[in-house]
């Protein structure tokens, strides 16, 4: 009985971690998704989903919700974009074989506590050899609380202007373009044909099919709106692959239109 029980507890470990790393090959990169983990989200923050929308969508009044952090293998380099919020982060990183002080570069999409929580632990930098990448403008919106997190690395941080409508080149095979909305300087970032959106979704059985609801947590929900409709369309004109930091497992996927203003997502296997 005992023995059962452990195999139990073995696969339902297993379980976990497979939905918790993920990896994904570019051209020229390996994306591996590093999950703080799956949850239900309820619908309270949603802002304009009609009584119909989620009858279609959420009968059950949720939704299937994740946060990630990405880290990008490319060229000798790892890079991290975003760093979740500091809890299954280090122990995704350990599974890939690449340890903190091996991290490169880390980009960030923006400063909320679930995409730069895992920049510090224990009054210390956890990445002492990682130069941070944000964007002006997310910079000049930072709270005292993000900047009490940046402070532990200014002395190897890059500020820069993202690419209007098209990508402007960070480094090597990456590039940045402005997705402002959700905040005042939320950045999109490029891998070879793969975009890293960020948060311009949270609930995707929802903001898919509905691309115009939003949610509290967008500083101004009128132009995450309007960035949202921008880039899913610019995604399937070009052809992109797309990760995001609150797409559940594996968090990376395709999208097309489904004809009617909404898109249809299906995750990579
Ligand atoms: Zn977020």
């Amino acid at each position: 009985m005992k023995q059962i029980l452990t195999l139990v507890a073995l696969f339902g470990a297993m379980a976990l971690q497979a939905q918790n790393t993920f990896t994904y090959k570019t051209k020229n990169a390996e994306i591996i998704l590093l999950s703080e983990g799956q949850r239900a989200s309820n619908l309270n923050n949603l802002i304009g989903a009609t009584e119909e929308i989620i009858a279609q969508t959420a009968p059950d009044k949720t939704y299937p919700g994740a946060t990630n952090a990405f880290l990008i293998r490319s060229k000798g380099k790892n890079i991290l974009a975003d760093t979740g919020v500091g809890r299954e982060l280090f122990k995704n990183l350990e599974t890939t074989g690449v340890r903190p002080e091996q991290i490169d570069a880390i980009i960030i999409t923006h400063l909320h506590g679930d995409h730069i929580g895992g920049l510090v632990a224990e009054g210390k930098a956890i990445f002492p050899n990682a130069k941070l990448y944000l964007s002006n403008e997310e910079f000049k919106s930072a709270n005292e609380n993000a900047k009490k997190i940046l402070g532990f690395y200014s002395d190897n941080m890059e500020l820069f202007e993202p690419g209007d409508d098209k990508p402007s080149k960070l480094f090597s095979n990456i590039s940045a373009m402005k997705g402002y909305g959700h905040t005042p300087g939320h950045t999109l970032y490029f891998v070879d044909d793969l975009i890293i959106w960020g948060d311009l979704t949270h609930a995707m059985a929802i903001q898919m099919p509905f691309p115009k609801v939003a949610i509290s947590y967008d500083t101004n929900p009128d132009e995450a709106v309007k960035t949202r409709l921008r880039i899913l369309e610019y995604i399937v004109k070009n052809n992109l692959t797309a990760a995001g930091m609150h797409i559940p497992y594996p968090g990376i996927g395709t999208l097309k239109s489904d004809g009617n203003g909404g898109y249809i997502f299906t995750p990579v296997k």
